[in-house]
């Protein structure tokens, strides 16, 4: 694997990906950190409208939710953050994981990946096998939720002997690009181009306005699922999410919804869970 460059000379590559587009972004790369979530949660809110981005070139203490690990490697992985502050109400964004996934989705479709699909609520596969990974903080002023700390990891080039527990099946750009390696200047700033556009129309209109395009991606349509979390497992059928993103499942009792984005979906092979 090529070495990497220093953090000031991919910033500004970035900068030329983004072209005119740059301003609407702060943009900030550094060498390492524990966690680009960390880092920005740390930081002073955003005090402009413009998305607050740090990239990571590595992370010794990557995160996933409910304090799972996420891994990632030297030149082998994308990691970044971003700020965003929500639209006015405070309330908590419903669907904000879909519709970062959804913009993680159509920027690799958009490099020419193919059968990308988007797992509820939080991951993005391609062909069954999980290449990225989403993780939202909220951070709350005066108790109530102010902005987003939005985490993406993604998948480059993973060595020969990556090992990541707990996760069936993985994949990488390199895999999915038929054996060419990734731009990874191009790839992200392709996301944060689709970022900002999708975070504009949920912003005016909700995750209703892009339901469909999640649900066309969705990798468990129509497929028997069981979701579990601290209270125990819900088997049933995917039938879809609805427009604050919720998944909808049906079951024996009748169609469930689930809010709640602290539960696992996995496949349900009619085994014990
Ligand atoms: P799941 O994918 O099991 O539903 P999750 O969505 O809660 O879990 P995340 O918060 O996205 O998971 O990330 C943490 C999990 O992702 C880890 O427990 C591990 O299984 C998996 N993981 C960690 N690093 C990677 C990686 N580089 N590529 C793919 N999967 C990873």
């Amino acid at each position: 694997m090529q070495p990497l460059p220093d953090p000031a000379t991919s910033l500004r590559a970035l900068e030329e990906a983004l072209g005119a587009h740059a301003a609407a972004y702060a943009l900030d790369w550094i060498g390492d950190c524990d966690s680009s979530n960390t880092e920005l949660t740390n930081r002073p809110l955003p005090s402009d409208d413009r998305l607050h981005v740090l990239v990571a070139d590595r992370q010794h203490a990557g995160r996933g939710r409910r304090g799972r690990r996420w891994q990632s490697w030297d030149g082998g992985s994308l990691t970044f953050s971003l700020q965003w502050r929500l639209p006015a109400g405070g309330t908590a964004p419903a669907g904000l994981s879909l519709v970062v996934g959804l913009a993680v989705a159509r920027a690799l479709e958009d490099c020419g990946v193919t059968g990308v699909q988007l797992k509820w609520p939080n991951d993005v596969l391609v062909h069954g096998r999980k290449l990225a990974g989403i993780l939202i903080e909220l951070v709350a002023v005066q108790g109530r939720p102010a902005a987003a700390v939005i985490g993406i990891g993604l998948n480059l080039h993973l060595p020969d002997d990556a090992h990541i527990p707990d996760q069936p099946a993985v994949t990488d750009l390199f895999i999915e690009l038929g054996g060419r390696a990734p731009d990874r200047v191009a790839v992200l700033g392709a996301i944060l181009g689709q970022l900002r556009a999708l975070l504009d129309t949920y912003a005016m209109a909700g995750f209703g306005a892009l339901q469909g395009a999640w649900e066309q991606r969705n990798a468990f349509a129509n497929l028997p699922v069981s979701i579990s979390g601290e209270s125990g497992s819900i088997h049933g059928t995917c039938i879809g999410v609805g427009d604050d993103g919720a998944l909808c499942l049906r079951t024996a009792e009748g169609v469930r919804r689930i809010v709640s984005g602290d539960v696992s979906l996995r496949p349900d092979t009619g085994g014990p869970t």
